[in-house]
């Protein structure tokens, strides 16, 4: 982990930015500038077993593609976050079916998630 911490001349206030790598290959865990209470999405790793797939049923992933993608996040990581939305506190997939079928066919406890806060609204939206 390294820390900058950029001087701005004036009334501007100093901003600090942190970096870091991670042991397997993956982007960092990184925030939106607006995590701290704004509507801007995160990315954050969500246990596979958190996330409620509605439409699971109703599409087959091609099994090709699953193999190839658990070849892939084995030796290399998750290199694009799944989409995710968050209403009250209760997270919802609808895409990235065949990089979730690969985490779960893996064993893998978590996936990395870009997560959305949407309302009953936005939900009703998808599943229609
Ligand atoms: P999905 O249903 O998960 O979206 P697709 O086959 O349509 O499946 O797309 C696979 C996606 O997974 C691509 O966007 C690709 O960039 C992404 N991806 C993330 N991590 C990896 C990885 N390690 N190897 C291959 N593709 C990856």
């Amino acid at each position: 982990m390294a820390n900058f911490v950029l001087q701005v001349p004036n009334s501007v206030r100093s901003l600090t930015v942190s970096a870091s790598a991670s042991s397997n290959g993956s982007p960092p865990l990184s925030y939106s500038a607006s995590s701290g209470g704004g509507g801007g999405p995160v990315i954050l790793e969500l246990p596979v077993d958190k996330i409620r797939r509605p439409l699971m049923r109703t599409r087959a992933n091609d099994p090709v593609k699953v193999q190839e993608l658990m070849d892939s996040i084995s030796e290399i990581g998750l290199q694009v976050p799944i989409d995710v939305l968050e209403v009250d506190g209760v997270y919802y997939g609808f895409s990235g079916c065949h990089r979730y079928e690969a985490h779960q066919r893996l064993g893998l406890p978590t996936i990395r998630c870009k997560i959305r806060r949407g309302t009953k609204e936005t939900l009703r939206h998808h599943l229609r």
